[in-house]
């Protein structure tokens, strides 16, 4: 017994000396539920866009488009926001603020919105969260605040953002969201120089790691391939060994956004992974 508290005590202070978050425990309440943004109108020749290696011979997959909401404590987080309905055949019926309703939850009540990147079909549902704090990789917000804007960036999606001068924390490093390591938003540039992945460590799941536009589907992430649209090719790289590392590292399940054959890796909404 006392053996068992002398090495919880120097466990405790060794958290404390180097300023680690603490793994060790995780929040009660943590969930996570993923909300459908949007579906391909037509499968996608990822042979043509996707590789630079011309890899993926006559492969054709139909993306999904996906939002998640993650609930800690009393605070919600939005992690992406996909394409706004109506604007374009892939767009999903049904707006990500009507499906936060279903599930009682106010848009103003979001206390942050996290994206893993500036391209439109991430963030074409920034408008409703009023009161949020929009988590950015600083190289995408650099772009999106430019005069000049790279190609796809999609500055319209962030206009009540600039017009309204919301809360942003543009991010040059990962982010421990609540402090207590269990929701990391990661460094994972690349696909765009600002580009995120999420990590969020559940209780009964495990840790869940949300992939973001760093991989768009499993033979992508098998084979550490880089779509010729990519902003730097070196970085994508780096980026998938890291999120392969890190997955081996802390045992977690991969969810691509953009693959069909992730979707039933979470519960179907409104259900929660917990
Ligand atoms: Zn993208």
């Amino acid at each position: 017994m006392l053996r068992a508290l002398s090495l919880f005590v120097v466990g405790v202070c060794a958290n404390v000396l180097v300023g680690l978050p603490a793994f060790a425990q995780s929040p009660a309440d943590l969930t996570l539920t993923r909300i459908d943004c949007g579906t391909g109108a037509t499968p996608t020749d990822v042979g043509q866009r996707f590789t630079d290696t011309f890899a993926y011979k006559d492969l054709k997959l139909t993306f999904t488009f996906s939002c998640y909401l993650i609930k800690h404590g009393d605070d919600y987080m939005v992690w992406d926001t996909g394409y706004a309905p109506g604007t374009n055949p892939s767009a999903p019926k049904v707006g990500l603020a009507d499906r936060l309703k279903e599930l009682k939850v106010a848009p103003a009540q979001v206390k942050y919105v996290g994206i893993s990147h500036f391209h439109g079909d991430h963030t074409g549902q920034l408008e409703p969260f009023t009161n949020a704090t929009l988590f950015i990789g600083k190289g995408d917000w650099d772009q999106i605040t430019s005069p000049t804007p790279m190609q796809g960036a999609n500055v319209a999606g962030f206009k009540s953002w600039i017009d309204e001068k919301r809360k942003v924390e543009p991010l040059t490093g990962d982010k421990d969201v609540f402090g207590d390591g269990s929701v990391i938003v990661l460094r994972t540039p690349g696909h765009t120089p600002g580009h995120s992945a999420l990590l969020v460590r559940l209780k009964e799941m495990g840790p869940v790691l949300l992939s973001g536009d760093a991989v768009h589907f499993h033979e992508n992430y098998q084979s550490n391939g880089v779509p010729s649209f990519n902003f730097d090719r070196a970085a994508t790289v780096a980026s998938i060994e890291r999120m392969k590392q890190i997955v081996g590292n802390v045992k977690a399940t991969v969810i691509i956004q953009h693959d069909m054959r992730d979707i039933g890796k979470l519960p179907a909404f409104p259900a929660a992974a917990k």
